[in-house]
């Protein structure tokens, strides 16, 4: 029997994909459908359960290729509210994680798109592992089928909020993401998926160019260069005023909305001059403003107070379009946004050291 390593990975590819695989190793065309509907649509996660495959086809397929990229590590359930947050360990060890939510009617999972992240915001528990890979389609999509799987509940939305920079691995995260919205698999509307960049302007352009109808979201979270800069380190390479005007090009181009992200930290971002320049940055741009309550994570900042919040929706009371407040789900088992980390052996006494100097 061939090992794994020489198994080709069936989940990630695309039905035309898999119609080339099936094509080289002899097998009729139909059977690339029937594959695409098995791992997608019904989600089984071994080939052995495909029965509509015949027996021979079946032990083809268990020698020569594997539909399993994801190991489940750790499953994490909040006592408080509707999250689980999961850990999944990739073919080469490396550990990504992944959560699921429950609120107003919508089943959201939140995935990654690398392990770590290159970008180390500052105040980012995912950026503090560095960057250590790119993950593949399969790895990205993944995510949504096992945790399907897990709570046997069929997601309504994806978001592209987890670990990673999705616009970092701009391919992998299209591909994994027209997987899910697949009318013949997982087939979640493509507007009910959101990737969420920080700011990468060649690939917001290419978004827009390539009429992408993914939803596009955009973390601010400052108001001035200055401070931009200092908490989102990649704003020195793709400014805050270019990141406006890519903004605005998408929105022109697409005919679409963008959301901004803003994290609320307490006297770092949330004045209410903060708030009044917000709202000249953005008004001229087709656009909802999403204020997230920091959560915490043991570097340095802190969440807005609850009434510090209401001031500064007040404030953008009369800002043209809607602007809501993302009450995080799972602070306790860590599974909030920002919260995503996994600690390498490595990486602890970076991460310690770094506190202290806090
Ligand atoms: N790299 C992408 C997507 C992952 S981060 C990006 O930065 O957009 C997803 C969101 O979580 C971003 O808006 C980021 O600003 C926010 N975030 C990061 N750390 C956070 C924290 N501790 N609390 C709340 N939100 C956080
Ligand atoms: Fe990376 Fe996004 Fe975290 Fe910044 S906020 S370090 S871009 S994951």
């Amino acid at each position: 029997m061939a090992n794994s390593a020489s198994k080709t990975l069936l989940k990630g590819l695309s039905l035309s994909q898999l119609e080339d695989f099936v094509q080289r190793q002899g097998m009729q065309p139909y059977r690339a459908r029937q594959l695409f509907h098995w791992m997608y649509r019904k989600n089984v996660p071994l080939i052995a359960e495909m029965t509509t495959l015949k027996k021979s086809v079946r032990e083809f397929l268990e020698t020569h290729a594997e539909i399993n990229l994801l190991r489940l590590s750790h499953a994490i359930t909040s006592e408080y509210e509707p999250a689980q947050k999961f850990l999944f360990e990739l073919p080469d060890a490396e550990r990504v994680e992944s959560v699921y939510m429950e609120a107003d009617n919508r089943r959201t999972i939140c995935v990654s798109s690398q392990a770590g992240c290159a970008l180390k915001c500052d105040f980012c528990a995912t950026g503090l592992m560095g960057q250590i890979r790119n993950l593949t389609p399969g790895e990205i999509v993944d995510q949504v089928l096992w945790v399907e799987r897990h709570t046997k509940k069929e997601a309504t939305n994806v978001v592209m909020m987890g670990m990673g920079e999705p616009f970092l691995n701009y391919d992998a995260v299209i591909q994994a993401a027209e997987l899910m919205s697949h009318p013949d698999g997982i087939a979640i509307s493509k507007r009910k998926i959101t990737i969420s960049t920080s700011g990468i302007i060649p690939a917001i352009l290419r978004f827009a160019d390539e009429g992408q109808r993914f939803k596009l979201a955009i973390s601010l979270n400052a108001t001035t260069a200055e401070d931009r800069r200092r908490l989102m380190p990649i704003t020195k390479k793709f400014t805050l005023a270019k990141l406006l005007d890519a903004a605005r090009y998408y929105t022109e181009r697409s005919g679409q909305r963008v959301t901004f992200e803003y994290v609320l930290l307490r006297h770092v971002n949330d004045s209410l001059l903060d708030a009044k320049r917000l709202r000249r940055l953005l008004a001229n741009i087709p656009c909802k403003i999403n204020l997230i309550p920091y959560n915490a994570v043991d570097l340095g900042y802190e969440s807005s107070t609850e009434e510090r919040i209401q001031q500064f929706v007040s404030e953008l009371a009369t800002f043209p379009a809607p602007v809501t407040v993302r009450r995080s789900q799972g602070r306790d088992i860590q599974a909030a946004c920002g919260q995503l980390f996994v600690q390498r052996a490595d990486q602890k006494a970076r991460r310690r050291s770094r506190a202290l100097s806090m």
